[in-house]
């Protein structure tokens, strides 16, 4: 999803481009962060605005609860979610999530684990604690976000041979940790707490 911000993106179904004569602030609208729910009310997931919405024209997740920004087209304007929730129920394994690169920066809150500069995914890149070149393996617990310039700064080497640490230990994802992290990311957003403080 990064990568098709643009005002000019063809998603969303086609029809929907965001109006020019929105207020400042609009235009990242589709980007903000939508809480998905299971059919069961229990919250699974966080995407993107632009998601969500795709979700809600496919007749697959209505929306709970609207964020108050509005996408326009030439016939309509469209209330954008902040919270929708799957008309099917899913069954979600809990324990695991797919290791991938997205996971792990979601994981680490696209947070350098050696500096703690925070950054957008795109300036981010995965540093294998142990290196590959000496074993290192590509899992959970030894892989972690981490920016361009600590990232050459260690290259192959142990942490401690460059004398820099991590800020934490690197830990599977699990629905503890995405549940940890869907409260911080609704502590901002009244409309999500219902959903997630109970
Ligand atoms: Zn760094």
């Amino acid at each position: 999803m990064e990568h098709e911000a643009g005002p000019t993106s063809r998603h969303a179904a086609g029809l929907f481009v965001p109006a020019a004569t929105h207020r400042p602030g609009d235009g990242h609208a589709l980007l903000a962060p939508v809480l998905v729910l299971n059919a069961s009310y229990e919250p699974i997931n966080v995407c993107a605005a632009r998601r969500a919405l795709v979700l809600v024209l496919k007749g697959v997740a209505m929306t709970e609860e609207e964020n108050g920004h509005f996408l326009h087209s030439a016939r309509v304007a469209m209330r954008l979610p902040s919270v929708i929730r799957l008309l099917e129920y899913r069954r979600i394994p809990h324990q695991s999530r797919a290791l991938s690169r997205k996971n792990i920066l979601l994981r680490d809150r696209n947070t350098c684990q050696y500096c703690g500069t925070v950054l957008p995914s795109s300036e981010l890149t995965l540093d294998h604690v142990i290196p590959r070149s000496r074993g290192g393996s590509s899992t959970w617990e030894n892989l972690v976000a981490c920016c361009h310039p600590c990232n050459r700064r260690k290259g192959n080497q142990f942490p401690a041979e460059t004398g820099m640490k991590l800020m934490r230990e690197p830990r599977a994802f699990n629905l503890h940790t995405s549940r940890h992290i869907m409260r911080l990311m609704g502590r901002s957003d009244d409309k999500w707490r219902k959903y997630l403080f109970y």
